[in-house]
């Protein structure tokens, strides 16, 4: 099975609201962190001087914060309810940076220090090669609209040092913080004894799939509990852990292992032709023949398969390889079983 790939996880908590969900969440991610804090930012410092910037007449530095204010919390709100935090993350990350220029175009002094928080947060809206670019973009555009106020010359290298020093500062948390978000989700959705997809990861990418699923087999192990009992939990635990590999050894590329709990796994077969899923059971058979064995004595399985109608949740599907797993023990095991059509698919030849 190939390793799974994070960049198309969904969030891992979903919107139901209250200040605890919104601590629970930001905790989560922290790209949606920056993005609140992009919110208490318009909140207690652009929308005031928006006001301010009304009073004193100067229409186009209230135009700008009113326009930061749109773009920090539409993006906000945007991944709040989509989940979608990269595509934020951008336009936060090019809003800062816009953000920066037009301080300095209008307020002179105070791109410098906006450039500080700026870049730093760069770091944690995109990938780390933007945020270079983008934090280089800043800083140049600060010192260049705020020169006078820099010092010119005198202090363009100090200025570039402490403002780089804090970006790598925001490299370098940005990317511990995401090693350990990836390990942990990692962990999460991995079966700790056998190190195939556990329950939830299924749920996850047969939700993701949509259209077309294939093909789903349930898989379950005969007599299982007698091993248990002849030979004690932990040979049971080797024989999990066998048979879990040797189904890998026979699975093709695009075909997803999963363990759905105790002695009993899913695979979901996306390119699933009936004939195909038949020679595969028959190889699968044949090595777990060879290969898992307990106490000597041969290992087999039952199966249900049930091939995805359109239209038909994945829920039902998968239901209706349980129920024909149910058949295949019933007719005497270490067989398969194939459930009958799912609602609306053409009767198989
Ligand atoms: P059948 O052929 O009808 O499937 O019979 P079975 O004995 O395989 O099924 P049953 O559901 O009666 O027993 C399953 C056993 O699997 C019971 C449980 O103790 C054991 N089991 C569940 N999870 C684990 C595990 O992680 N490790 C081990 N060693 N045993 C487990
Ligand atoms: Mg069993
Ligand atoms: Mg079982």
């Amino acid at each position: 099975m190939p390793p799974f790939d994070d960049r198309h996880a969904p969030p891992s908590v979903l919107p139901t609201g209250g200040v605890h969900t919104l601590w629970q969440r930001v905790r989560g991610d922290y790209t949606l962190g920056v993005l609140v804090l992009g919110v208490i930012v318009t909140v207690v410092w652009l929308l005031p001087f928006a006001v301010y910037r009304a009073w004193q007449g100067n229409w186009v530095a209230m135009a700008n914060d009113l326009a930061l204010s749109a773009l920090l919390s539409g993006a906000a709100g945007y991944a709040w309810r989509s989940g979608d935090t990269r595509r934020a993350g951008w336009v936060v990350g090019l809003a800062i940076v816009g953000g920066i220029w037009a301080i300095g175009w209008a307020a002179r002094f105070a791109a410098l220090f906006w450039t500080y928080p700026g870049v730093l947060m760069l770091f944690f809206l995109v990938p780390p090669a933007a945020a270079i670019v983008l934090g280089l973009a800043a800083i140049a555009g600060a010192a260049a609209l705020s020169w006078n106020e820099l010092g010119g010359h005198e202090g363009l290298p100090f200025f570039i040092f402490t403002a780089s020093l804090t970006a790598l500062l925001g490299y370098v948390v940005a990317q511990q913080a995401q090693q350990h978000i990836r390990g942990w989700r990692t962990l999460s959705l991995l079966d700790a004894l056998t190190g195939v997809g556990n329950r939830r990861l299924l749920e996850l990418e047969l939700a993701q799939a949509g259209g077309a699923l294939g093909t789903l087999v349930v898989v379950d192990l005969d007599h299982f509990k007698a091993i248990n009992d002849r030979l004690g939990h932990d040979e049971g635990d080797a024989v999990l852990r066998r048979f879990a590999d040797a189904t890998r050894g026979v699975l093709r590329k695009s075909d997803r292992l999963y363990r759905l709990g105790g002695e009993e796994f899913v695979l979901w077969l996306p390119q699933g032709e009936p004939q195909a899923v038949q020679a595969l059971l028959q190889r699968l058979r044949v090595r777990v023949a060879e290969d898992v064995r307990a106490g000597g004595q041969p290992v087999t399985f039952s199966a249900g398969v049930a091939v995805h109608a359109a239209g038909e949740p994945w829920q039902a599907c998968l239901a209706r390889a349980d129920a024909a797993l149910y058949e295949a023990k019933r007719g005497g095991r270490d067989r398969a079983a194939w459930a009958s059509p799912g609602p609306g698919a053409p009767a198989r030849a």
